[in-house]
C-alpha cells in the first residue's frame, strides 16, 4: 500500500474525501493543491503508517523512510532548493494530522533542516541575516520543546534575558548579531540538559521529528482527548511535511489566520487577524497583538495598526480570491491559515471552520440564497441539538457578572428573580407577578407547580438526570442543578454559599447553559424564531416524515409547543393537574376516602376542573390529534411525608389526623415505581379512570359543539403489560363514551390506545394491539423495566460505566438501541403485523433526542413526541434522519 503522497506544484496524489488515509490537514492541503491554489510542496506519511510505527517498536519502516526520501526529492524539485544544502537550503515544517483536528497531540516544528552551516546559507541566499537567525533560534526552540521534551520555559527565559539585556520589549527588537548569540545559548541550554549537543544532521532532525509526531499519538494527552471525544485510537494520525515559507522576512510578509465569514455571528464577511514580519504560530500565540484583516473590522474595534487590506492591498485582494474559490470549492465557511512571503500568498490550511449554533444557521441559510447549496444541505448543516441555544432567552455575553456559585447546567437557558425556598411560595409570588427562581435542596414531583410558576430552578444536590433537571427541561425551565456549595436554612430563609448568605426575596440569575450562578439580575436578549430560523424549519417540515407531538399538560406549554410547530399532543399527563393547589385536597381526599362511595363523593368534585383543563387544551390544539394519558403515578405522591403536612391535609379535607396517618401509612411502598401505578390503578379503582374518561369526553364534545371542528381525543393507558388489562380498562372508557355520546346527543371519533412501557407489553403486542387503535412507546420507563436502572438512582453509576463503554452513551438521554430499541422494533413489528396502520410513536425523553429520532425513523414509527422546547429539534432531526 502507497503509504506517502506528494502535493504542491499545481498537483496532488490525493484529495479532501481522503481524510481517512491523510488526515484532515494532508487531505486539504492536497486539495488545495489539486485545485491550482498557491501552497508549498510537501508529503503526506498515511494515518496507517502510525500503527506501523508502533508494530517496529517506534521506528519507521525502512521503505516508508525510503518513500519520504523520495517525495523530498520532488519537493526539492519543485522549490529549487535542496535539503540541508550549505547555499540554498530547503527548509521544511512538520505537521501532525489526524482526521479531526485534535488538541493535545504534537505541535507543530517549523525552519527544520537549520544548523550551523545552513543558517549561513539561508542568510546568504534570503539576502537578510536577521531572518536566518531568527529562523533557527525559533526552530531549537520548537525542536527542543516538541521532539527533544525540553521545558519551552528554559528558551523564553533566555529569550526575556536577551530582550532585557538589550533593553527592548519585542522580538523584533532583537538583530542578527543578537539573534546569533541567543542562538549560542539556545544550544548550550539543550547541551546541559541532555548530554549530547543540538542534532545537527537535518535528516536526522527529520526523523526525529516524524517520530515525535506518531508518538505523540499516545501521550495522555492525546489520549485522554480521544476518550472524552469518542475518537478511536485505531485512527493514528498522518504527518505533513512541508517546505517552509516565510512569514518574517520583513515587512512585505505576514502570516495570518482567517475564517470565510463570521464564526460567532455567521455573517458574511472575512474575519480574522493577520500579523507582518512573524511566523506561523505567532498570532494565536498572543506575543504581539495581531492586526485585522479589513479595514472594516478595524474601525469597528477603533484599533490603529493598519488592516490588511490597507497595508497590503494587492495580496489582500488576492486572498480574497481564494476565499470565494474555497468556499464555492468546499461550499462551506472554511477556516484559513496562510502566509505572505515577501508579497506572495501562500495557503498553509483549510478545513470547515468551527461556529456557533447562530452562525451555523445563518451561514446555512444565507448560502442557500447565494446558490451555494440547495435546501436539503442547509437542513443537515445544522446540527439539531445546538438549536437549543437559541430557543430560549440567553444572557446578554456583554453583560458583568457576579459569580456566586456553580452547579451542573441541566437546562439551557437563562433567568432572573427572587430566591424562594418553597413551591408555595413561587406560585404566590409569580401570581402576583413577580419573577421567582425556586430554591431548593432538591425537587420531588410535590415542587412541580412551583418548578413551572418560576423562571429557573437552582438545586444544591442532584445530577444532569436529577428531577429538577429532567422536568425543568421538560417545561423549558432554566435549571442548575447540583451546586453543591449551596446550603439552605429554611429556619431563616436564607441560602448561604462561598461565605455569602442571600435571603428569600434577593434576586438571582442562573445561566442554565454554563451552570453559573450570579447575584442580581444580568441582562438577557431573547430569541428570534422568524427569519432564518423560521427558513430553515420550513425547508426541514418539507423532507420529514415523522410527525413531531409534543408532551404537554398546561394549556401554556401547549401554546409554546404550537408556536414551536407541535402537531399535536403525543403525551398530557393528566396527574399533573392534580397538584394544582384549588384540586389538590379533592385529590387527596379520593386517594384518603375508604370506600367506593368516599371516592365518588370526591371524583365527582374533581370532574369539572379535569374537564375543563382538556377543554381548553383542545381548544389550544384546534383539532391536532391530543393523546391524554389516564392517571398514573402511584397515590402517595400527591400526600405529604411529614407531621406538618398531616396535619395540613387533616385540616383541609376535615378528616382525622389519625385516620390520615394510618392511611398514608396503607400506601406506602417498598418500589413505588413498580407498584401500585398505571392501569393497576385503574383496574383496582375503576371510578378514577371513568371519571378521567368522562372529563375527556365532555370536553370534546364541548369544544367539537362550540367551534363545529373534529375532535378527537386518544385516550392512553398507561403501564399496560398483558391484554387483559388494556381489555379491562377500554371496556371503562368505551362505557363512559358511550354515556356522553348518549347524554350529548354527539357522537365523535376517538382512540384507546396504550402505552408500550413495560417489556412484557413489547413481547405480547400482537395481543395488545388487538385491543389497541395505538402504541405510545413510554421510552423512559420502558428503559428503567428493560435494563433494571431507576433513573433516580442512576447518577452514582451512569457516569463510570458509559466511561467504561459499557453503555456507549446515557441510555435515559439517547435510546439504547441493542436493548431497549430491540423491545420497540419487535413491538411495532407485533403489533402492526395484526393492526395494518396501528399508529406508533414514541412520548419518552427520547423524543427529542436526535439520534433516537433517526432511530425511530429506520423503524417508520408515525411520530415522536417531546417536550415544547425540542419540537425544533425533533423536527430538524426528522428531516435528517430522512434524508
Ligand atoms: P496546528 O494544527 O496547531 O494549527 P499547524 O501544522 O497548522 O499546526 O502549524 C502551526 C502554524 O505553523 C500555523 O500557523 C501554520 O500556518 C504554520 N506553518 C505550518 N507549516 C508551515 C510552512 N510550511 N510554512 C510556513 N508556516 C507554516
Ligand atoms: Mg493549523
Ligand atoms: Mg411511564
Amino acid at each position: 500500500t502507497k503509504s506517502v503522497f506528494k502535493f504542491g506544484g499545481g498537483t496532488a496524489e490525493g484529495d479532501a474525501k481522503q481524510k481517512e488515509l491523510l488526515g484532515g490537514k494532508g487531505a486539504n492541503l492536497a486539495e488545495m493543491a489539486g485545485i491550482g491554489l498557491p501552497v508549498p510542496p510537501g508529503l503526506t506519511i498515511a494515518t496507517h503508517v502510525c500503527a506501523a510505527y508502533y508494530d517496529a517498536g517506534g521506528k519507521l519502516p525502512d521503505e516508508v523512510a525510503r518513500d519520504v526520501l523520495e517525495a523530498l526529492a520532488f519537493v526539492e524539485g519543485v522549490t529549487g532548493k535542496h535539503f540541508g544544502d550549505a547555499s540554498n537550503p530547503l527548509l521544511v515544517s512538520v505537521r501532525s494530522g489526524a482526521r479531526v483536528s485534535m488538541p493535545g497531540m504534537m505541535d507543530t516544528v517549523l525552519n527544520l533542516g537549520l544548523n550551523d552551516v545552513t543558517v549561513e546559507g539561508l542568510a546568504t541566499a534570503s539576502g537578510n541575516e536577521r531572518f536566518a537567525w531568527d529562523s533557527y533560534r525559533r526552530f531549537i526552540q520548537m525542536y527542543g520543546d516538541v521532539v527533544l521534551g525540553l521545558d519551552h520555559y528554559l528558551f523564553e527565559d533566555a529569550l526575556e534575558i536577551a530582550k532585557e539585556d538589550k533593553g527592548v520589549t519585542q522580538d523584533t527588537g532583537l538583530d542578527a548579531g543578537d539573534l546569533k548569540a541567543l542562538v549560542g545559548r539556545y544550544k548550550a541550554i539543550v547541551e546541559q540538559a541532555l548530554g549530547w549537543p543540538f542534532p545537527q544532521d537535518p535528516h536526522e532532525q527529520l526523523w526525529g521529528a516524524i517520530g515525535a509526531v506518531f508518538g505523540s499519538w499516545r501521550s495522555d494527552r492525546a489520549r485522554t482527548y480521544r476518550r472524552l471525544n469518542d475518537i478511536p485510537e485505531s485512527w493514528g494520525t498522518a504527518v505533513n511535511v512541508q517546505a517552509m515559507v516565510f512569514g518574517n522576512l520583513g515587512d512585505t510578509s505576514a502570516t495570518g489566520v482567517a475564517f470565510t465569514r463570521d464564526p460567532s455571528t455567521g455573517e458574511k464577511a472575512w474575519y480574522g487577524e493577520y500579523l507582518i514580519n512573524a511566523q506561523g504560530e505567532d498570532v494565536v500565540a498572543g506575543i504581539r497583538t495581531p492586526q485585522y484583516l479589513t479595514k472594516a473590522a478595524r474601525e469597528k474595534a477603533g484599533a490603529k495598526a493598519a488592516s490588511m487590506e490597507e497595508a497590503m492591498g494587492q495580496v489582500f485582494t488576492e486572498l480574497g480570491r481564494v476565499f470565494d474559490l474555497l468556499e464555492g470549492h468546499y461550499r462551506d465557511m472554511q477556516d484559513i491559515e496562510f502566509t505572505v512571503e515577501d508579497g506572495r500568498l501562500w495557503m498553509l490550511q483549510t478545513r470547515s471552520g468551527k461556529r456557533t449554533a447562530k452562525a451555523a444557521l445563518k451561514i446555512a441559510v444565507d448560502m442557500v440564497a447565494e446558490g451555494l447549496i440547495s435546501e436539503a444541505e442547509a437542513v443537515l448543516r445544522v446540527e439539531a441539538a445546538a438549536l437549543d441555544q437559541l430557543l430560549h432567552p440567553t444572557l446578554d455575553p456583554k453583560a458583568p457578572r457576579d459569580v456566586i456559585a456553580r452547579g451542573l447546567p441541566a437546562s439551557p437557558g437563562a433567568a432572573s428573580g427572587a430566591v424562594v425556598f418553597d413551591s408555595d411560595t413561587a406560585e404566590q409570588k409569580a401570581r402576583a407577578g413577580e419573577a421567582v427562581i425556586l430554591v431548593r435542596t432538591e425537587t420531588s414531583p410535590e415542587d412541580i407547580h412551583g418548578m413551572h410558576a418560576a423562571r429557573g430552578i437552582l438545586t444544591a444536590r442532584g445530577g444532569m438526570t436529577s428531577h429538577a433537571a429532567v422536568v425543568a427541561r421538560g417545561m423549558g425551565r432554566p435549571c442548575v442543578s447540583g451546586a453543591g456549595s449551596i446550603s439552605i436554612d429554611m429556619a431563616t430563609r436564607a441560602m448561604s454559599c462561598g461565605g455569602r448568605r442571600i435571603v428569600e426575596g434577593e434576586r438571582i440569575t442562573l445561566d442554565g447553559a454554563t451552570g453559573d450562578v450570579m447575584l442580581g439580575e444580568v441582562a438577557t436578549v431573547e430569541p428570534d424564531l422568524s427569519g432564518d430560523f423560521g427558513a430553515l424549519m420550513v425547508w426541514a417540515d418539507k423532507h420529514r416524515r415523522l410527525k413531531v407531538r409534543t408532551n404537554a399538560e398546561t394549556p401554556a406549554d401547549c401554546r409554546v409547543a404550537r408556536q414551536f410547530g407541535a402537531e399535536g399532543i403525543g403525551l398530557c399527563r393528566t396527574e399533573h393537574m392534580f397538584f394544582e393547589p384549588s384540586r389538590i385536597t379533592a385529590v387527596r381526599r379520593m386517594i384518603l376516602a375508604e370506600d367506593t362511595a368516599g371516592r365518588a363523593a370526591a371524583l365527582a368534585e374533581l370532574l369539572p376542573e379535569q374537564r375543563a383543563d382538556f377543554a381548553e387544551i383542545f381548544r389550544v390544539m384546534a383539532g391536532l390529534p391530543v393523546t391524554i394519558r389516564l392517571l398514573d403515578p402511584p397515590l402517595h405522591e400527591f400526600l405529604p411525608h411529614d407531621d406538618a403536612g398531616f396535619a395540613e391535609v387533616a385540616a383541609a379535607t376535615g378528616l382525622a389526623e389519625s385516620l390520615v396517618r394510618r392511611r398514608i401509612g396503607e400506601l406506602h411502598e417498598f418500589n413505588p415505581m413498580l407498584g401500585h401505578r398505571g392501569c393497576r390503578l385503574g383496574i383496582t379503582y375503576p371510578e378514577i379512570y371513568a371519571m378521567q374518561a368522562r372529563a375527556i369526553f365532555e370536553a370534546a364534545v364541548l369544544v367539537a359543539q362550540e367551534t363545529g371542528e373534529a375532535v378527537v381525543p386518544e385516550v392512553m393507558v398507561p403501564l399496560v403489560a398483558t391484554p387483559r388489562e388494556l381489555e379491562i380498562t377500554k371496556a371503562v372508557i368505551d362505557a363512559e363514551a358511550a354515556t356522553v355520546f348518549a347524554e350529548t346527543g354527539t357522537t365523535l371519533e376517538y382512540l384507546v390506545g396504550t402505552m408500550i412501557e413495560l417489556p412484557r407489553a413489547a413481547l405480547r403486542a400482537a395481543e395488545i394491539a388487538d385491543h389497541a387503535q395505538f402504541f405510545s412507546f413510554g421510552t423512559n420507563d420502558l428503559t428503567q423495566t428493560t435494563l433494571g436502572i431507576s433513573r433516580d438512582d442512576a447518577a452514582r453509576f451512569l457516569g463510570p460505566y458509559v466511561e467504561q463503554g459499557i453503555y456507549p452513551k446515557d441510555p435515559f438521554v439517547s435510546i439504547d438501541e441493542d436493548g431497549v430499541g430491540e423491545l420497540v422494533s419487535l413491538a411495532a413489528e407485533r403489533g402492526r403485523g395484526v393492526k395494518l396502520g396501528l399508529k406508533l410513536g414514541i412520548c419518552g425523553e427520547h423524543g427529542g433526542d436526535p439520534a433516537s429520532i433517526a432511530f425511530c425513523e429506520r423503524l417508520e414509527l408515525d411520530y415522536v413526541s417531546c417536550s415544547p422546547y425540542r419540537v425544533p429539534i425533533a423536527r430538524l432531526a426528522a428531516a435528517q434522519a430522512a434524508l
